[in-house]
This record gives C-alpha cells, structure tokens and sequence, in this order.
C-alpha cells in the first residue's frame, strides 16, 4: 500500500476549548501543578501529559508537531523556531566531540557553513561528498563517523538522494540517517524510505506564506524525548522554541499544502519543459533529461509532482542579475531568497543563499555564475506567465524570437 502523508493530516481531528474546530491556542508560558509531587515527577520526565514550560513544550506547538509527525510517518516531531534552529540541535545532540559527519556537499548555505565553521570548534569534522555517488558516500565514512546528512532534493542544483541505498549504508555501518526534507515536503517520505531523522524548515512550503520561520524534527519517541531533555537535550537547552501563536497559524496553513504542492508542480513541470525546449540549460527532477528522474519516481508519493523548484543557466551572473529585475518590474515574481511563496521567487544562488561555499568549490560541484533557482509561485494561468517571461528573456537577448 502507498504512502498517503495528506491522508494522515486529514485524519487528525482536534477540537477547541469550546467545541471551537481549530484547536485553543495556549497563550501561556508556564503551567500550574495542583501538587507539589507531579511538578517533581514532570521535571524527571516521568509525566506524561502534563505541561512546564513553554520551551520544554506547549498544547499549541505539540498538535503542529503530531500533524508533521503524521505528514512524515514518524512516531512523533519537535517543532523549533527555525530550520536551522531543527538542524543544529539535531547534530549537536547526535554527536560528540571527536564524532564524524559525512554530509552532501550541495546542502542549504546555513547547514553547510554551521558544518564547515562552526562544529570543528567541538572537534565535529565533516566530510563534504557527493551523495548520488553511493561510494563515495561509504568511502568516507571513519570509525568516528555518527551521522550522514542529506538533503532529499538538494539547495541548489536539485540532485536526488537514494534514500533507500543510503539507509541501507547507514544500517551497515551503525550511523543515523538524517534527511531535510525542506524540498519536497508530502512528495518524497524519508522516513518511510529509511531514514531515521527528517527535518524541514516549514519556512518554505509547509507554511507557505513568507511570513514567518520555523523548522520541525521528524523522529521517534525517545530521540525527541532526548532532544527535549531538561538536563542534557539540545532543543530544551538551545532554546531555539517556536510561539504557540506561530504554531497555531502554521497548523492552518499546512491543511492546504497538498493543494498547494500540486499546484507548484503542476506549473514548475509546465515552465521546465518549456524552457527546455526553448533550449534553455533547465534542471527539473520533473525532466526526463534529469540524472536521477527514474530514481525521483521511485521514491514519490503518488499526486504531489516533482516539486516547485527549478534551475536556469543563463550563461552569466550579469544576465542573471539583468533577467531577475526585468521580471521583477514586470510583476512575475520577487528577486527574493527563500521558497513556497505564492508567487514566484527567484535569486542567484552562488552569490545569496550558497555564498557560504566558496567559489572554487561552486564550481567543482557545477553551482555556474549564471544560475537561477525559481521557486514557482501558484500562478493560476501559467501559459501566460510563460509568455510574459519569454518576453523578459528575448528584450535580454537570452532567447530568440
Ligand atoms: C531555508 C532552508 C533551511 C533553513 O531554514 P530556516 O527556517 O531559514 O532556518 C534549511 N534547509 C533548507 C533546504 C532550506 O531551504
């Protein structure tokens, strides 16, 4: 039987404090004890059901993290006030000093320059692979490997993990797979494929109206009970905790992510066949002419697509720079960073959201001057947003009549 992650959101039925069909928001930080003896009992972890502190956890961010947990087919999900605020307390709490991550080399900017800059501070070494060559990936796991990360569609040049094949490594070799899924929410299920963490940040699609960040962690019982530990676990102890009035606004918006991914698809798969045939350099996992297009549909979820992103070259940054405003004066989008926006957004990725890798590796790992990341916005006639970029790209010289 396939994997149904908008069934199993739809299946959640919560009520409010007053028969209310969105559950109450709980707007308090900290929560009372009609006993002394269950306040001790909750601090040791041995209470279930009762509430501390808002950082530790609240009503409001425990039901948005039992829809993602449902979406993702884990047993449960600790939400954070950001993406990154997910991935630097789960490979803080997975790792010690001394430990070996093995990590794809094309991964979000943030998550490649916390493991190139910041986690040698804790004698925590990365090595950079990449993660569609399986052996690579083995050759270079040490016996102080503990982690390998991935990206399941990759920031940003759209390569495919093999989630499978990778669980199976990580299994061999006693290590933890964990996946940011942040690409391709309801589309690919990482957990369901093998891996044992996954991570959005809901920034993107999930919430999907730019309006605010947030990230989850995607796992079992006891590896979010540890991370949610008052005396040793990451999430508790960093801090990084998303609002309850946050939480409960995401929860909404993620109702109609299904709608939503269909629809980003639906236009992304439009545009990418169309600039390719306009032969345009198009990346798409949506193209049979991507490297892992077979392997991308062995993995979805039937219904939700390819995914909303997709990459351009035009040949240089200063085309790029010239396409991205002309679009942007003529209302297609934004020149924004970020992505699952209603409306289009696009930006260069070697000089905003991957100018953490430096130039010489951009190139190594094929990041060209003259990209362009899309994040394709819900255009309703997506024929004429075609045309209107068509356009932009003839008044630049890009394309011929
Ligand atoms: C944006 C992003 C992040 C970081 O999330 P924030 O919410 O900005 O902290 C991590 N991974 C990927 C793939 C992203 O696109």
């Amino acid at each position: 039987m396939s994997f149904k992650p908008a069934n199993n959101i739809q299946d959640l039925q919560y009520f409010g404090e007053f028969g209310g069909v969105n559950p109450s928001i709980s707007d308090s930080s900290t929560y009372t004890f009609l006993s002394a003896k269950t306040m001790f009992d909750t601090f040791e972890g041995n209470a279930d059901g009762c509430y501390l502190y808002s950082r530790h956890s609240s009503p409001s961010n425990l039901y948005l993290g039992e829809a993602l947990a449902a979406m993702e087919g884990t047993e449960t999900a600790n939400v954070t006030a950001s993406g990154m605020g997910a991935i630097t307390a789960v490979l803080m709490q997975l790792c010690n000093a001394g430990d070996h991550i093995v990590s794809s080399r094309t991964i979000y900017g943030g998550t490649y320059a916390f493991l190139k800059n910041f986690t040698p501070k804790f004698n925590i070494k990365t090595s950079f692979v990449d993660i569609t060559k399986l052996e690579a990936v083995e050759a270079a796991i040490t016996p102080n490997t503990k982690v390998i990360y991935c990206e399941a569609v990759s920031n940003p040049l759209l390569e495919i993990a093999d989630i499978k094949s990778l669980s199976q490594l990580t299994k061999k070799h006693g290590l933890q797979l964990i996946v940011d899924n942040t690409f391709s929410p309801l589309s690919i299920s990482p957990a369901v494929l093998g891996a044992d963490v996954v991570i959005h940040s809901l920034t993107k699609f999930i919430n999907g109206s730019s309006d605010t960040v947030g990230g989850v962690i995607c796992g079992t019982q006891e590896f979010i009970n540890n991370l949610r530990n008052v005396n040793n676990g990451a999430a508790m102890l960093f801090g990084s905790t998303m609002d309850s009035l946050r939480a409960a606004s995401i929860l909404k918006n993620l109702r109609t992510l299904h709608i939503r991914m269909q629809q980003h698809s639906k236009n992304a798969l439009y545009l990418a066949k169309k600039f390719e045939s306009d032969s345009l350099k198009t990346v798409y996992p949506g193209l049979d002419s991507h490297a892992s297009h077979e392997l991308f549909k062995t993995m979805m979820n039937k219904n939700y697509g390819f995914g909303g992103m997709l990459t351009i070259d035009v040949g240089s940054l200063d085309k790029a720079n010239e396409l991205m405003e002309l679009m942007q004066h003529k209302n297609l989008g934004y020149l924004a960073v970020s992505l699952g926006f209603y409306k289009t957004l696009f930006s260069a990725p070697g000089t905003s959201t991957s100018s953490e890798i430096p130039e010489e590796e951009q190139k190594e790992m094929g990041l060209s001057d003259g990209l362009i990341r899309f994040s394709i916005g819900l255009d309703d006639d997506i024929e004429r947003t075609y045309q209107m970029i068509k356009t932009c790209m003839v008044e630049l010289n890009i394309l011929e009549h």
